[in-house]
């Protein structure tokens, strides 16, 4: 199974600058990590033009053209030479109220346009608390069941808890392993043609401090970071520690 450690930037550019954190990222051995960094649209082109890392959008739009003001197509993305997108992110869920429905159209647009999706899923503590974790992230699997699954090359999925993002409070690599069986068996359940394959990575305060208890139970195929990833030295400690 491939890895993969995805790098988030969301509305932000590196403090260091972008060429000098391109400089040190496409610097560095991937070994058999495919390094990914996502930034703000506008600067597509400009990650892709550095080479060496693969480049996601943090979003698309359900269609690919038309009176949308202030939306981005796969078909735009694909045409900035970007190779995948994020889908779900909880911001978007909670913050833009993107619903199941609009989460699954964009799927299905983004594998036909040759896009890597990245799908976002993870509950909030309210849902943990109440140890309904399991039963929460397989409804969010089965709303995202589109046909178009058994099309894509590679369908990637995130687990990203919301009360870990950008909060400092990171999952335990315990937790996270618990919870990855369980998003197998709901692969297995709703998304058969991916069952197998899907990489499934872990975001949630990633930090190169805890990265190796994270992947010392061996079963996380890479990480979506999002603070941690906007400094070179983090990010690429991070993926000295995936080691
Ligand atoms: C994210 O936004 O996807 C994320 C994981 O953020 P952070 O690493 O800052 O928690």
């Amino acid at each position: 199974m491939s890895k993969y450690l995805i790098a988030n930037w969301k509305m932000n550019l590196p403090p260091e600058g972008i060429e000098a954190y391109l400089a040190n990222v496409c610097a560095a051995d991937p070994r058999d990590v495919a390094l990914v960094v996502a930034p703000p649209f506008p600067f597509l082109r400009h990650v892709v033009q550095a080479g060496a890392v693969s480049v996601a959008a943090q979003n698309c739009s359900d269609q690919q053209s038309g009176a949308l003001t202030g939306e981005v197509s796969p078909n735009m993305i694909r045409e900035c030479g970007a190779d995948a997108v994020i889908l779900g992110h909880s911001e978007r869920r909670n913050l833009f109220h993107e619903p199941d429905a609009l989460i699954a159209r964009k799927l299905s647009l983004a594998i036909a346009t040759g896009l890597t999706p990245v799908l976002c899923i993870g509950e909030d503590l309210r849902v943990r608390d109440a140890g309904e974790v399991s039963r929460f992230l397989a409804d969010q699997l089965k709303t995202a069941a589109v046909d178009a699954l058994g099309d894509a090359r590679e369908v990637i999925v995130a687990y990203e808890p919301i009360w870990a993002i950008g909060t400092g409070r990171s999952a335990t690599g315990a937790m996270v392993a618990e919870t990855l069986v369980e998003i197998r068996q709901a692969l297995e359940r709703f998304w058969p043609s991916r069952f197998a394959s899907a990489p499934i990575l872990y975001g949630g305060s990633v930090t190169p401090d805890n990265v190796h208890d994270l992947v010392a139970h061996g079963t996380i195929d890479g990480f979506l970071v999002g603070g941690a990833s906007l400094d070179s030295r983090k990010f690429l400690a991070i993926h000295a520690g995936m080691r």
